[in-house]
C-alpha cells in the first residue's frame, strides 16, 4: 500500500542541480542506502540522502556514513523495514541495521522547535518536536555544507540554504545566527571546528569570535553526549587536524579538563600527541582503522608518560587518580578508562625495559599486552608495526643477549660428570 504524508512545499529559492550539473554518481552511494531511498520512494514518501555523505561526495571523498532524510515518520519507517529500530531521546529517528554492523540513519524532516519546547528539551522533559518540510529541515541543520539533499530518483541536488556556494568558496557557515545556534546546542561549536578541520575549510572571523565567546557553554553539555562526539573525532579520518582546531579555539581545556590544559599550554607535549595521531590517521587512510582504546591510549600517552616517567610503585593508582582529578567534561566510560590505564601503564613498562633490559615477561598474560606492544612500537619507531613486528623485536634489537619469555632459554652446557674411577 502506498502511504503519503502531506506534500512538502519547497520555497522557490531552492537551487536544484540536475544530474549533468553535479558530480554525485549513484555508483558512489552505498547500495543499502540506495535500496532504502528507492523503497521509501516506491511507498510514496520523499526520501533524500543528506548530511556528510552528500558533502563528502561533492568533495570527491568517500563518505563515512549515509544519512537519509524523509517525510516518513519514524513509526512508518519501522513498519516498512523489518531491520529498523527507533532510537533517540531528544529526537526520535530510525536506525536500519545491516550485516557487518552497518547502520543507516533515517530521520524525518523536522523544523527547529519553538523556544519553549527547546527549554523543555534542554530540561530533558520533552521528547516532542515538530516535523517539517525539507526546506525547514535544511534550515535546522548545523552548517550549510551539511544541509544539502540528493534526490536519488531524479539524481538531482537540492540546496535550500546556499551550501553549494559555500562548498565552492570552501567556507564553513553556520545556518542562521551563529550565536543563537550555539546557545541552542553548544555541540555545534565542536562540529563547526570538526568539519572545518576535516575538509580544510575556513571558519569566518565572526564565527570564530563567537566560538571563543561561547565555548564555555560546552562544559554544561551532557558528558555522555560529549563522549559520543569525542569518539567521532578519535575514530574519524582526521583526528589530528580536528584536535589542533579544538586547541586553536581554546576548546580542548574545556573538554579534557587538566589534560586539555596541558595540551594547550605545553607545545612539546601537544606536538607528541599530534605526531602519534598523524600516524593513526595514516593507518585509517590505509583502511587499517585503530580501535577506540588504541586511539584514546595514543591521545593520552604523552600526558600519562610524564606521570609515569619516574617508575611509580603503582602506576595504575597514579593514573586513576590523575584521570579523576583531570575534571574532564567528556565522560570516559569506566571500562574504556580502565583499558586505557592498563595499556599506558604497560607501554611505560615496555619503554623502560628498552632502556634497562629488565622486562617482566609474565606481563604477556595481561589482556592489553598485544595492544601495548603495538603502541610501544608505534611510539618508539614513529610508525605502525607491520605484521609480525612488535615490542619483542625492539627488545631483541636493544638487548640481543637477553632472553625473551616464550623463546627457548639458552642453558649452560652441563658439566660432564667425571667417569667413575
Ligand atoms: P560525518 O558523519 O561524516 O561525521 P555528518 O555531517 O554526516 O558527518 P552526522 O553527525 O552524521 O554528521 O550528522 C548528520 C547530519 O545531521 C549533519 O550533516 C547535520 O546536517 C545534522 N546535524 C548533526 N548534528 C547536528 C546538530 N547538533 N545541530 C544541527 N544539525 C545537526
Ligand atoms: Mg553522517
Amino acid at each position: 500500500m502506498v502511504e503519503k504524508n502531506p506534500p512538502a512545499v519547497e520555497p522557490a529559492a531552492a537551487v536544484v542541480l540536475s544530474r549533468s550539473e553535479h558530480t554525485i554518481s549513484r555508483r558512489n552511494i552505498d547500495p543499502d542506502a540506495l535500496k532504502i531511498l528507492f523503497r521509501l520512494n516506491r511507498l510514496g514518501f520523499t526520501a533524500y540522502l543528506t548530511g556528510g555523505a552528500v558533502r563528502d561526495m561533492l568533495l570527491g571523498k568517500e563518505p563515512k556514513d549515509f544519512d537519509i532524510a524523509t517525510d516518513a515518520r519514524p513509526a512508518q519507517v519501522k513498519k516498512y523495514f523489518a531491520n529498523a529500530f527507533i532510537i533517540g531521546r531528544r529526537f526520535r529517528l530510525a536506525h536500519i541495521h545491516f550485516r557487518g554492523g552497518k547502520i543507516i540513519e533515517v530521520a524525518t524532516f523536522r523544523r527547529d522547535p519553538d523556544p519553549d519546547v527547546l527549554d523543555l528539551l534542554a530540561a530533558g522533559s520533552a521528547t516532542q518536536y515538530a516535523f517539517g518540510t525539507p526546506a525547514q529541515d535544511a534550515r535546522r541543520r548545523d552548517i550549510t555544507v551539511n544541509a544539502l539533499f540528493y534526490d536519488p530518483v531524479s539524481a538531482s541536488l537540492i540546496d535550500h540554504i546556499g551550501g553549494l556556494a559555500d562548498l565552492r568558496s570552501r567556507r564553513i557557515r553556520v545556518i542562521g545566527d551563529a550565536g543563537e545556534r550555539f546557545r541552542e546546542d553548544p555541540v555545534r561549536i565542536w562540529r563547526v571546528i570538526r568539519y572545518a578541520a576535516r575538509i580544510g575549510f575556513a571558519i569566518e572571523e565572526d564565527i570564530g569570535s563567537k566560538i571563543v565567546a561561547q565555548r564555555d557553554l560546552l562544559s554544561a553539555c551532557s558528558p555522555a553526549r560529549l563522549f559520543e562526539e569525542f569518539c567521532k573525532d578519535l575514530l574519524g579520518s582526521q583526528a589530528r587536524p580536528v584536535l589542533t582546531g579544538l586547541k586553536d579555539y581554546g576548546v580542548l581545556r574545556l573538554l579534557l579538563g587538566r589534560i586539555g590544559e596541558a595540551f594547550q599550554t605545553d607545545p612539546q607535549l601537544f606536538n607528541k600527541v599530534c605526531s602519534l595521531l598523524d600516524i593513526a590517521d595514516r593507518e585509517k587512510s590505509l583502511r587499517r582503522d585503530p580501535g577506540l582504546t588504541e586511539m584514546a591510549a595514543l591521545l593520552f600517552w604523552p600526558w600519562a608518560e610524564s606521570l609515569l616517567i619516574s617508575a611509580p610503585p603503582d602506576p595504575y593508582t597514579v593514573l586513576k587518580k590523575a584521570f579523576m582529578n583531570a575534571e574532564m567534561a567528556v565522560a570516559l566510560p569506566k571500562g574504556l578508562r580502565a583499558q586505557v590505564i592498563d595499556v599506558v601503564a604497560l607501554v611505560a613498562r615496555m619503554i623502560r625495559a628498552l632502556h634497562t633490559g629488565n622486562m617482566r615477561w609474565s606481563m604477556r598474560g595481561r589482556p592489553q599486552f598485544a595492544l601495548a606492544s603495538r603502541l610501544c612500537f608505534l611510539i618508539e619507531q614513529n610508525r605502525a608495526p607491520e605484521a609480525g613486528e612488535s615490542f619483542e623485536n625492539l627488545f631483541r634489537q636493544a638487548f640481543p643477549a637477553r632472553p625473551v619469555f616464550g623463546t627457548k632459554r639458552r642453558r649452560r652446557p652441563r658439566k660432564k660428570k667425571p667417569p667413575p674411577q
